[in-house]
Protein backbone atom coordinates (compact mmCIF):
# COMPACT_ATOMS: atom_id res chain seq x y z
CA UNK A 1 0.00 0.00 0.00
CA UNK A 2 1.40 3.44 -1.16
CA UNK A 3 2.47 5.82 2.14
CA UNK A 4 0.09 8.13 2.73
CA UNK A 5 1.83 11.53 3.64
CA UNK A 6 -0.97 14.51 3.32
CA UNK A 7 -2.99 15.28 6.93
CA UNK A 8 -6.07 12.41 7.39
CA UNK A 9 -10.08 13.44 6.29
CA UNK A 10 -10.71 13.39 10.17
CA UNK A 11 -7.43 15.94 10.92
CA UNK A 12 -8.99 18.28 7.97
CA UNK A 13 -12.54 18.51 9.00
CA UNK A 14 -11.29 19.11 12.25
CA UNK A 15 -9.42 22.17 10.41
CA UNK A 16 -12.55 23.41 8.46
CA UNK A 17 -14.37 22.65 5.60
CA UNK A 18 -13.69 19.64 3.06
CA UNK A 19 -14.44 20.61 -0.44
CA UNK A 20 -15.41 18.14 -2.43
CA UNK A 21 -16.36 17.09 -6.34
CA UNK A 22 -17.97 14.57 -7.70
CA UNK A 23 -20.02 13.92 -10.91
CA UNK A 24 -17.15 12.27 -12.96
CA UNK A 25 -20.14 9.82 -14.06
CA UNK A 26 -22.10 12.80 -15.79
CA UNK A 27 -19.34 14.88 -16.72
CA UNK A 28 -17.45 11.59 -18.59
CA UNK A 29 -21.14 11.17 -20.25
CA UNK A 30 -20.96 14.75 -21.44
CA UNK A 31 -17.30 14.42 -23.01
CA UNK A 32 -18.31 11.22 -24.87
CA UNK A 33 -16.57 8.69 -22.30
CA UNK A 34 -19.46 6.65 -20.70
CA UNK A 35 -22.52 5.57 -22.21
CA UNK A 36 -26.03 7.33 -20.99
CA UNK A 37 -28.15 4.57 -19.63
CA UNK A 38 -26.32 2.02 -17.96
CA UNK A 39 -23.48 4.51 -16.81
CA UNK A 40 -20.75 2.24 -15.99
CA UNK A 41 -17.67 3.70 -16.53
CA UNK A 42 -15.96 2.24 -18.65
CA UNK A 43 -13.20 5.09 -19.47
CA UNK A 44 -11.19 3.86 -16.51
CA UNK A 45 -10.20 1.07 -18.88
CA UNK A 46 -11.11 2.56 -21.74
CA UNK A 47 -9.53 6.50 -21.73
CA UNK A 48 -7.94 6.82 -18.98
CA UNK A 49 -5.97 9.99 -19.88
CA UNK A 50 -9.80 11.52 -20.18
CA UNK A 51 -10.25 10.61 -16.66
CA UNK A 52 -6.88 11.99 -15.33
CA UNK A 53 -7.64 14.89 -16.79
CA UNK A 54 -11.13 15.62 -15.50
CA UNK A 55 -9.65 14.43 -12.09
CA UNK A 56 -6.62 17.04 -12.71
CA UNK A 57 -9.33 19.89 -13.57
CA UNK A 58 -11.07 19.37 -10.37
CA UNK A 59 -7.98 19.61 -8.54
CA UNK A 60 -6.97 22.84 -9.73
CA UNK A 61 -10.56 23.83 -9.30
CA UNK A 62 -9.32 23.25 -5.29
CA UNK A 63 -11.30 19.96 -4.83
CA UNK A 64 -9.56 18.47 -1.30
CA UNK A 65 -10.44 15.37 -2.40
CA UNK A 66 -9.82 13.14 -5.42
CA UNK A 67 -12.92 10.41 -4.91
CA UNK A 68 -11.91 7.51 -7.43
CA UNK A 69 -14.44 6.68 -10.19
CA UNK A 70 -15.67 3.42 -9.14
CA UNK A 71 -18.86 4.73 -8.82
CA UNK A 72 -21.01 1.62 -10.09
CA UNK A 73 -17.85 0.00 -11.72
CA UNK A 74 -19.48 -3.19 -9.31
CA UNK A 75 -20.31 -6.90 -10.68
CA UNK A 76 -24.08 -6.08 -10.86
CA UNK A 77 -23.45 -3.44 -13.21
CA UNK A 78 -20.29 -4.61 -15.17
CA UNK A 79 -22.71 -7.89 -15.92
CA UNK A 80 -25.15 -5.41 -17.61
CA UNK A 81 -22.68 -4.45 -19.84
CA UNK A 82 -20.56 -7.66 -20.15
CA UNK A 83 -17.82 -6.54 -18.59
CA UNK A 84 -17.55 -8.46 -15.93
CA UNK A 85 -14.25 -9.55 -16.40
CA UNK A 86 -12.94 -6.16 -16.32
CA UNK A 87 -14.02 -5.54 -12.80
CA UNK A 88 -10.82 -5.96 -10.64
CA UNK A 89 -8.61 -4.14 -12.92
CA UNK A 90 -11.18 -1.47 -13.61
CA UNK A 91 -11.77 -0.79 -10.04
CA UNK A 92 -7.45 -0.84 -9.31
CA UNK A 93 -6.85 1.61 -12.00
CA UNK A 94 -9.38 4.03 -10.97
CA UNK A 95 -8.24 4.36 -7.39
CA UNK A 96 -4.38 4.36 -8.98
CA UNK A 97 -5.14 7.62 -11.26
CA UNK A 98 -6.75 9.16 -8.22
CA UNK A 99 -3.91 8.67 -6.09
CA UNK A 100 -1.48 9.75 -9.43
CA UNK A 101 -3.49 13.32 -9.71
CA UNK A 102 -4.16 13.06 -5.85
CA UNK A 103 -0.08 13.52 -5.73
CA UNK A 104 0.17 16.43 -8.28
CA UNK A 105 -1.45 18.63 -5.56
CA UNK A 106 -2.03 17.98 -1.67
CA UNK A 107 -5.00 16.17 -1.95
CA UNK A 108 -7.03 12.86 -0.28
CA UNK A 109 -7.92 10.01 -2.18
CA UNK A 110 -11.61 8.37 -1.64
CA UNK A 111 -12.50 4.95 -2.33
CA UNK A 112 -16.13 4.83 -3.52
CA UNK A 113 -18.77 2.55 -3.36
CA UNK A 114 -22.68 3.08 -3.49
CA UNK A 115 -26.12 1.58 -3.92
CA UNK A 116 -26.09 -1.61 -5.45
CA UNK A 117 -29.38 -2.67 -7.13
CA UNK A 118 -29.02 -5.56 -5.47
CA UNK A 119 -30.24 -4.97 -1.69
CA UNK A 120 -33.54 -6.44 -1.07
CA UNK A 121 -35.44 -5.41 2.29
CA UNK A 122 -38.40 -8.12 1.49
CA UNK A 123 -35.09 -10.56 1.50
CA UNK A 124 -33.05 -8.95 3.62
CA UNK A 125 -30.63 -11.59 4.92
CA UNK A 126 -29.61 -12.92 1.27
CA UNK A 127 -29.73 -10.02 -0.21
CA UNK A 128 -27.21 -8.77 2.19
CA UNK A 129 -24.91 -11.01 1.71
CA UNK A 130 -24.93 -10.46 -1.89
CA UNK A 131 -24.45 -6.49 -1.02
CA UNK A 132 -21.31 -7.13 1.57
CA UNK A 133 -19.59 -9.25 -0.95
CA UNK A 134 -19.83 -6.48 -3.33
CA UNK A 135 -18.11 -3.76 -1.17
CA UNK A 136 -15.82 -6.57 0.32
CA UNK A 137 -14.61 -6.96 -3.00
CA UNK A 138 -14.12 -3.26 -4.09
CA UNK A 139 -12.85 -1.78 -0.96
CA UNK A 140 -10.22 -5.25 -1.15
CA UNK A 141 -8.86 -3.68 -4.38
CA UNK A 142 -8.99 0.01 -3.33
CA UNK A 143 -7.43 -0.73 0.13
CA UNK A 144 -4.49 -2.46 -1.67
CA UNK A 145 -4.05 0.87 -4.38
CA UNK A 146 -4.46 3.18 -1.76
CA UNK A 147 -6.68 5.42 -0.26
CA UNK A 148 -7.13 7.61 2.84
CA UNK A 149 -11.26 7.13 3.36
CA UNK A 150 -14.01 5.61 2.28
CA UNK A 151 -17.53 7.32 0.89
CA UNK A 152 -20.25 5.06 0.40
CA UNK A 153 -23.18 7.21 -1.68
CA UNK A 154 -26.24 7.65 -2.91
CA UNK A 155 -27.99 5.07 -0.76
CA UNK A 156 -31.30 4.34 -1.19
CA UNK A 157 -31.80 1.81 1.90
CA UNK A 158 -30.78 2.68 5.33
CA UNK A 159 -30.40 -1.34 5.52
CA UNK A 160 -27.89 -1.21 2.73
CA UNK A 161 -26.10 1.89 3.79
CA UNK A 162 -25.02 0.63 7.12
CA UNK A 163 -23.71 -2.54 5.17
CA UNK A 164 -21.21 -0.72 3.85
CA UNK A 165 -20.24 0.98 6.88
CA UNK A 166 -19.77 -1.96 8.69
CA UNK A 167 -17.64 -2.97 6.38
CA UNK A 168 -15.72 0.28 5.86
CA UNK A 169 -15.39 -0.06 9.68
CA UNK A 170 -14.12 -3.78 9.43
CA UNK A 171 -10.97 -2.04 6.80
CA UNK A 172 -10.60 0.57 9.40
CA UNK A 173 -11.09 3.72 7.36
CA UNK A 174 -12.87 6.73 8.21
CA UNK A 175 -16.28 6.25 6.68
CA UNK A 176 -18.30 9.17 5.16
CA UNK A 177 -21.99 7.73 4.19
CA UNK A 178 -24.51 9.77 2.37
CA UNK A 179 -27.94 9.09 1.39
CA UNK A 180 -30.01 9.58 -1.78
CA UNK A 181 -32.99 11.41 -1.03
CA UNK A 182 -35.11 10.29 -4.24
CA UNK A 183 -38.85 10.33 -2.12
CA UNK A 184 -39.85 13.49 -0.02
CA UNK A 185 -39.34 12.35 3.31
CA UNK A 186 -37.80 8.87 3.72
CA UNK A 187 -35.26 6.30 2.72
CA UNK A 188 -36.54 3.41 0.44
CA UNK A 189 -36.83 1.39 3.73
CA UNK A 190 -38.61 3.81 5.38
CA UNK A 191 -36.61 5.82 7.20
CA UNK A 192 -37.05 9.19 7.91
CA UNK A 193 -33.71 10.77 6.01
CA UNK A 194 -32.66 12.54 9.29
CA UNK A 195 -33.03 9.68 11.75
CA UNK A 196 -31.78 7.79 9.05
CA UNK A 197 -28.49 10.32 9.30
CA UNK A 198 -28.34 9.85 12.88
CA UNK A 199 -28.59 6.27 13.22
CA UNK A 200 -25.35 6.53 10.49
CA UNK A 201 -23.55 8.36 13.16
CA UNK A 202 -24.62 6.20 16.03
CA UNK A 203 -23.05 3.34 14.07
CA UNK A 204 -19.70 5.11 14.06
CA UNK A 205 -20.27 6.54 10.32
CA UNK A 206 -17.57 9.48 10.61
CA UNK A 207 -19.34 11.53 8.57
CA UNK A 208 -23.55 12.06 7.29
CA UNK A 209 -25.56 13.58 5.20
CA UNK A 210 -27.42 13.53 1.57
CA UNK A 211 -25.63 13.48 -1.86
CA UNK A 212 -26.92 13.56 -5.33
CA UNK A 213 -30.84 14.00 -6.37
CA UNK A 214 -31.46 17.18 -5.26
CA UNK A 215 -30.54 20.76 -6.09
CA UNK A 216 -29.01 22.95 -3.33
CA UNK A 217 -32.67 24.60 -3.21
CA UNK A 218 -34.37 21.71 -1.52
CA UNK A 219 -31.06 19.42 -0.17
CA UNK A 220 -30.44 22.35 2.12
CA UNK A 221 -33.84 21.97 4.40
CA UNK A 222 -33.09 18.51 4.85
CA UNK A 223 -29.60 19.19 5.82
CA UNK A 224 -30.56 21.96 8.27
CA UNK A 225 -32.41 19.31 10.21
CA UNK A 226 -28.96 17.14 9.77
CA UNK A 227 -27.29 19.46 10.96
CA UNK A 228 -29.11 20.01 14.20
CA UNK A 229 -29.56 16.27 14.77
CA UNK A 230 -26.23 14.82 14.45
CA UNK A 231 -22.88 16.20 16.23
CA UNK A 232 -20.61 14.68 13.99
CA UNK A 233 -19.65 15.34 10.78
CA UNK A 234 -21.88 16.48 8.12
CA UNK A 235 -21.90 16.21 4.38
CA UNK A 236 -23.69 17.98 1.87
CA UNK A 237 -22.95 17.04 -2.07
CA UNK A 238 -26.36 18.29 -4.41
CA UNK A 239 -26.61 18.33 -7.70
CA UNK A 240 -26.65 21.84 -9.67
CA UNK A 241 -29.82 21.67 -10.95
CA UNK A 242 -32.54 24.29 -10.21
CA UNK A 243 -34.69 21.88 -8.11
CA UNK A 244 -37.91 23.68 -6.41
CA UNK A 245 -40.55 22.18 -3.85
CA UNK A 246 -42.88 21.20 -6.46
CA UNK A 247 -39.74 19.40 -8.26
CA UNK A 248 -37.71 18.29 -5.55
CA UNK A 249 -35.13 16.40 -7.29
CA UNK A 250 -33.66 16.12 -10.73
CA UNK A 251 -35.01 12.78 -11.55
CA UNK A 252 -38.61 15.04 -11.10
CA UNK A 253 -37.47 18.08 -13.02
CA UNK A 254 -39.92 18.87 -16.52
CA UNK A 255 -40.50 21.12 -18.73
CA UNK A 256 -43.58 23.87 -19.55
CA UNK A 257 -45.13 21.43 -21.62
CA UNK A 258 -44.42 18.53 -19.20
CA UNK A 259 -41.46 16.65 -20.74
CA UNK A 260 -39.52 14.75 -18.39
CA UNK A 261 -35.39 16.11 -18.88
CA UNK A 262 -33.58 13.62 -16.57
CA UNK A 263 -30.91 11.96 -17.02
CA UNK A 264 -30.06 14.07 -20.82
CA UNK A 265 -31.98 16.37 -21.16
CA UNK A 266 -31.29 18.83 -17.96
CA UNK A 267 -29.11 21.51 -19.16
CA UNK A 268 -31.95 24.33 -19.21
CA UNK A 269 -31.98 23.16 -15.27
CA UNK A 270 -28.83 24.27 -14.91
CA UNK A 271 -27.83 26.33 -11.92
CA UNK A 272 -25.16 29.51 -12.54
CA UNK A 273 -21.61 29.30 -10.77
CA UNK A 274 -23.10 32.03 -8.83
CA UNK A 275 -25.80 30.03 -7.12
CA UNK A 276 -23.25 27.07 -6.34
CA UNK A 277 -21.19 29.64 -4.92
CA UNK A 278 -24.17 30.72 -2.49
CA UNK A 279 -24.82 27.53 -1.61
CA UNK A 280 -21.52 26.52 -0.55
CA UNK A 281 -21.48 30.11 1.45
CA UNK A 282 -24.99 28.81 3.10
CA UNK A 283 -23.81 25.72 3.91
CA UNK A 284 -20.57 26.55 5.59
CA UNK A 285 -22.60 29.37 7.39
CA UNK A 286 -24.94 26.46 8.39
CA UNK A 287 -21.83 24.07 9.78
CA UNK A 288 -22.01 21.68 6.61
CA UNK A 289 -18.30 20.13 7.51
CA UNK A 290 -17.78 18.39 3.80
CA UNK A 291 -19.29 20.48 0.62
CA UNK A 292 -19.41 19.62 -2.36
CA UNK A 293 -21.03 18.67 -5.97
CA UNK A 294 -22.46 15.88 -7.46
CA UNK A 295 -23.74 14.48 -10.93
CA UNK A 296 -24.34 17.85 -13.36
CA UNK A 297 -20.50 19.23 -11.25
CA UNK A 298 -18.42 20.50 -13.39
CA UNK A 299 -14.53 22.64 -12.45
CA UNK A 300 -16.07 26.29 -13.23
CA UNK A 301 -18.53 25.35 -10.16
CA UNK A 302 -15.93 23.88 -7.80
CA UNK A 303 -13.73 26.92 -8.10
CA UNK A 304 -16.64 29.13 -7.96
CA UNK A 305 -17.37 27.22 -4.37
CA UNK A 306 -13.76 27.50 -3.21
CA UNK A 307 -13.23 31.10 -4.07
CA UNK A 308 -16.52 31.71 -2.23
CA UNK A 309 -15.30 29.51 0.75
CA UNK A 310 -12.58 32.33 0.96
CA UNK A 311 -10.08 30.31 -1.19
CA UNK A 312 -7.69 31.23 -4.14
CA UNK A 313 -6.58 27.92 -6.07
CA UNK A 314 -4.63 27.21 -8.92
CA UNK A 315 -7.24 27.74 -11.71
CA UNK A 316 -7.97 31.23 -9.77
CA UNK A 317 -5.27 32.09 -12.10
CA UNK A 318 -7.99 32.71 -14.76
CA UNK A 319 -11.04 33.70 -12.78
CA UNK A 320 -13.39 35.79 -14.64
CA UNK A 321 -11.68 39.47 -14.95
CA UNK A 322 -15.65 40.74 -16.42
CA UNK A 323 -14.41 44.44 -16.35
CA UNK A 324 -11.80 43.69 -18.66
CA UNK A 325 -14.52 42.62 -21.34
CA UNK A 326 -14.65 44.88 -24.40
CA UNK A 327 -18.56 45.13 -24.77
CA UNK A 328 -19.82 44.67 -21.14
CA UNK A 329 -16.33 45.85 -19.11
CA UNK A 330 -16.66 48.50 -16.66
CA UNK A 331 -13.59 50.54 -18.60
CA UNK A 332 -16.07 50.90 -21.25
CA UNK A 333 -17.70 54.28 -22.30
CA UNK A 334 -21.64 53.92 -21.72
CA UNK A 335 -22.02 54.68 -25.31
CA UNK A 336 -20.37 51.93 -26.38
CA UNK A 337 -22.42 49.90 -24.04
CA UNK A 338 -25.63 51.03 -25.81
CA UNK A 339 -26.12 48.48 -28.55
CA UNK A 340 -26.13 45.93 -26.08
CA UNK A 341 -28.67 47.33 -24.26
CA UNK A 342 -30.70 48.04 -27.59
CA UNK A 343 -30.06 44.38 -28.81
CA UNK A 344 -31.53 42.97 -25.49
CA UNK A 345 -34.59 45.69 -25.87
ZN1 LIG B 1 -24.96 12.25 -8.31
Amino acid sequence: MPTRTSRGILDRLKGGVVLGAEGYVFELERRGYIKAGPYVPEVVLDSPDALRELHREFLRAGADVMVALTYYAHRGKLKDVGRENDLEAMNRQAVRIANEVAREGDALVAGDICNTWAYDPKNKDASSKVVRAMYEEQLSWAVDEGIDFVIAETNDYLGEALIALQVIKELKFPAMVTLATTRPHQTWDGYDYVDACKILADHGADIVGLNCDRGPVTMMPIIEQVRSRVSGYVAMQPVPYKTEPAMPTFESLKTADGTNVFPIALEPFLCTRFEMADYARRAQALGVNYIGICCGGSPHYVRAMAEALGRTVPASKYSPAIELHPVIGTRVEEKEKEFLVDWKG
